[in-house]
């Protein structure tokens, strides 16, 4: 990834001390990113007990008891796309992401957002810089090192422009008050200084960063896997997407062998209908 600059510095130290709570249950992004898996409700035998509501009173207390039947169980619901056992489980993710990536992840609208706000703190104050991997397209460099140094002295120049008016108007603020033109500061928040957040947080790229806690149950966490992890999605959202599942799998390792197992078995089905509606067959 990119060299590590003063203000990427302080999105390490950030996603180290997160690291450091839960190491297991973290991954970097590149150099560039962030993901945690905080915690889950429920696993394979919560889907198998649901799936069987009508059919029998048995209840498995974890995968680890899983028969070979049970085993078909979830492979045949899976396949079958029985939908609602599959919503039964959950996870709640944390991650560290630029604003681009957020657009395009928050279009998985089956799922709980919780979102860093601007508002009340100063943005990271770092942005999104490709480095060689991302900027690389079959070899070929498609932006090269002249524009990317550009690329980000322009980002540099909006962070700093964010922070000397935000200084600026502070004093403005201070002074204000000095001289009884503002009424002195009441308890919570202040108004002036938080309108002023308010309003710049307006220049901030989609390159800038955001923090999520994102809660979604499996069914829609699958979709996201099929549809993100593809070689069709964006980069960047992919390599979200590919920690996320090393993630779940080290959580539930049956659910995500079986889960890959129908996504791979569908693929070629799915690759033979396109190519019959594109009229290529
Ligand atoms: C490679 C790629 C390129 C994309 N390009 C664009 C783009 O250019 N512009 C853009 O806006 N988006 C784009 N998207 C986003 C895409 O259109 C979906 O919004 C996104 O992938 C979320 O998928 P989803 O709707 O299945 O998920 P969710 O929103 O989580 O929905 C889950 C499921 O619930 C059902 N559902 C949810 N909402 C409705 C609804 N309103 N009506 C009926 N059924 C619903 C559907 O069955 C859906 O599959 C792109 C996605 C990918 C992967």
């Amino acid at each position: 990834m990119h060299e590590i600059n003063k203000a990427t510095a302080e999105l390490q130290e950030e996603m180290a001390q997160r690291i450091a709570l839960n190491p297991g249950g973290t991954r970097r992004i590149g150099n560039f990113g962030f993901i945690e898996l905080e915690e889950t409700w429920g696993d394979e035998a919560t889907i198998i007990n649901t799936a069987r509501i009508s059919t029998t009173n048995q209840r498995l207390r974890s995968g680890h008891e899983f028969s070979e039947r049970d085993r078909a169980l979830l492979y045949q619901l899976l396949r079958d796309q029985h939908g609602t056992p599959f919503e039964t489980v959950y996870f709640r993710f944390r991650f560290i992401a630029p604003i681009f990536v957020l657009r395009q992840w928050v279009k998985h609208r089956v799922s709980s957002w919780n979102e860093f706000s601007m508002r009340y703190r100063k943005p990271l104050s770092v942005a999104y810089v490709p480095d060689a991997a991302a900027r690389t397209v079959d070899g070929f460099a498609v932006l090269d090192e002249a524009a990317v140094a550009e690329y980000e002295a322009l980002m540099a120049q909006l962070f700093a422009w964010y922070e000397q008016q935000y200084s600026a108007a502070c004093d403005r603020i201070d002074l204000a008050r000095e001289t009884g033109e503002l009424g002195p500061k009441k308890g919570g928040r202040d108004p002036y200084r938080g309108r002023v957040r308010e309003l710049l947080r307006n220049v901030m790229p989609v390159a800038a960063y955001s923090d999520v806690y994102w809660t979604v149950n499996f069914r829609s966490l699958m979709n996201f896997f099929k549809l993100r992890r593809k070689q069709d999605a964006q980069y960047e959202i992919r390599e979200y997407a590919d920690a996320a599942f090393a993630l779940f799998a080290t959580r539930l390792p049956l659910l995500a062998e079986t889960m890959q197992r129908v996504i791979d078995e569908s693929a070629p089905a799915a690759a033979d209908a396109a190519q019959k509606s594109s009229g290529n067959a």
